[in-house]
């Protein structure tokens, strides 16, 4: 059983769980820095406003210096007032909240900012400081109290009004004390703040929810993946023990094809395969009894005759005799093991050939002188119609033992007085070799077979005549590795034509063209 490691559930399911967390992650802190910026947008935007707002109310400085200003629910509003250049009077709420000097100082230079001021048990505030140009630059508290001599004189008693405070449609200035002492202002800073706390909440839950939904979510993912891929992967092993208990005696069997995605499609060619496999399982066999087969006749002629002759005394005729028969069933057995090894070489695929020019006229003319003598003896007319060089590229053995091949069927299949003829011809993008003869021919009905093992129209009478059944195998196994064909065409009675046919530059050529 494979360990759950190593599996692909395993893997597809942290792979999942990794993109899901990423996902989630980056969703999260999205939503959160976009709740977080329309948040203290929307807080900046509204203390601007109030500023503005503020700003255009003329009669503002009266009534907040006069301490009956009402500040919004949790808002702090206050004046920082300078009279050249010292801070004189902070307004009654300003004193509740201190904003370091360097911030006010900029503000009096004329910059507006944003500021995160915290106050002790008040939690954080936004702050924005503008500066202000008072309309009416006298500013008249109820009492003015420098308390100390210096940069920092101002007041900082707590002034309520004397009378009760205006609401807030209806804000008119307190009627100005007398007998007071008259502050001149030149330059004001004007604060508001509002409290942070609510935002934060606000985000901080959002962060609670968001956290303790995550290891939530990517659990109950992870166990969905574990379940989704364990069952979208069950036919895998069903097809794995399926094809482990297909072994060599039962290649017969076939894995059952459940479904038509790509499962189903693996299982198919699995079960092709098996076929494939059946098949050349089947071949083999069938080769090696074939063989065993053809080699078994000679051993059995040696040995009869061999016995026969050393039975009792003969005379030398009669041991020529029999050691001559012994001799050609020997030499049988050396042209059918040499063909079979040929054969076995080709397939084991290890076969080494030596590609290289040559010329195909010049490779038939040999071929063809060669049999020339035992083609007369015969009382056969062996024809050559072979021009001038065509030059092709290829392994020289191979194709010399095709045409050696074809030429000795045609030679075999052929009776006395009859015609043998060669042929080459070169052509745009292929060329080729065609042996006919004028013999016995091949009956139709075997014409689809003759290329296969050990196959023969009359067994008896190829056997006879010195053939193995191999010949056109391997003939045809040459054409495969030049890329060529080789077909045959053929008539009971008038004769067989032989065509091979290879390309000149490259490509492969099929039997249909
Ligand atoms: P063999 O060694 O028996 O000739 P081949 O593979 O060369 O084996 O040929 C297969 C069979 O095809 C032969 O047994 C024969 O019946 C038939 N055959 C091949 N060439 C010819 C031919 N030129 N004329 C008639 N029959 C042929």
């Amino acid at each position: 059983m494979m360990n759950f490691r190593h599996s692909i559930t395993f893997r597809f399911t942290i792979w999942y769980l990794g993109i899901l967390t990423i996902l989630l992650v980056s969703l999260g802190t999205g939503v959160y820095l976009t709740l977080s910026l329309t948040l203290y947008g929307n807080l900046d935007a509204a203390l601007q406003a109030r500023v503005t707002q503020l700003s255009e109310f003329r009669e503002i400085l009266s009534i907040i210096a006069g301490g009956t200003f009402e500040d919004e629910a949790g808002e702090y509003i206050s004046f920082y007032f300078y009279n050249e250049n010292k801070l004189r009077r902070i307004s009654p709420r300003g004193k509740d909240f201190p904003v370091r000097h360097e911030i006010v100082d900029k503000v009096l230079a004329g910059e507006s900012l944003f500021a995160d001021i915290e106050i002790p048990n008040g939690g954080v505030f936004r702050v924005f400081i503008s500066p202000f140009i008072p309309d009416n630059p006298e500013v008249r508290p109820e009492r003015f109290v420098p308390e100390k001599q210096g940069q920092d004189e101002f007041d900082r008693t707590d002034h309520r009004p004397p009378h009760p405070p205006p609401r807030r449609d209806d804000i008119r200035p307190p009627p100005p004390p007398q007998n007071k002492r008259v502050l001149e202002i030149h330059k004001a800073a004007l604060v508001v703040a509002r409290p942070t706390g609510d935002i934060s909440r606000v985000l901080q839950q959002l962060l609670q929810i968001m956290s303790g939904a995550l290891p939530l979510t990517l659990l109950l993912s992870g166990g969905g993946g574990v379940f989704l891929a364990r069952r979208a992967l069950k036919p895998v092993e069903q097809i794995a023990d399926c094809a482990r208990q297909i072994g060599e005696t039962d290649l017969g069997r076939r894995i059952p094809v459940q479904t038509r995605d790509e499962l189903g499609y693996l299982a198919e060619t699995l079960n092709q395969m098996i076929a494939r496999l059946e098949r050349a399982f089947e071949r083999q066999k069938e080769f090696t009894g074939d063989a065993s087969h053809e080699l078994r006749g000679p051993l059995s002629v040696i040995q009869a005759e061999a016995t026969l002759a050393l039975g009792k005394e003969r005379s030398p005729n009669e041991y020529r005799k029999t050691l001559e028969t012994i001799a050609g069933e020997a030499e049988h057995m050396a042209h059918l093991t040499g063909q079979l090894l040929e054969l076995a070489r080709a397939d084991s695929g290890k076969e080494t050939y030596a590609f290289e020019r040559l010329d195909l006229n010049e490779l038939a003319r040999a071929v063809g002188s060669d049999m020339e003598v035992l083609c007369r003896e015969k009382g056969l007319e062996l024809q050559l119609q072979l021009g001038g060089p065509v030059l092709v590229r290829g392994d020289k053995k191979s194709l010399r033992r095709l045409i050696v091949n074809l030429l000795s069927n045609a030679f075999r299949y052929t009776d006395s007085g009859g015609m043998i003829r060669i042929k080459v011809k070169a052509g745009f993008r292929e060329v080729s070799v065609i042996v006919s003869d004028t013999g016995m021919g091949i009956p139709e009905e075997h014409l689809p077979f003759i290329f296969q093992r050990f196959y023969r129209v009359d067994k008896a009478r190829s056997r006879d005549l010195g053939g193995s059944g191999l010949g056109l195998a391997i003939c045809k196994h040459i054409a495969q590795i030049h890329k060529g064909v080789i077909t045959v065409e053929s008539q009971v009675g008038k004769g067989s034509v032989f065509h091979f046919r290879m390309p000149v530059n490259g490509g492969r050529l099929s039997e249909a063209a």
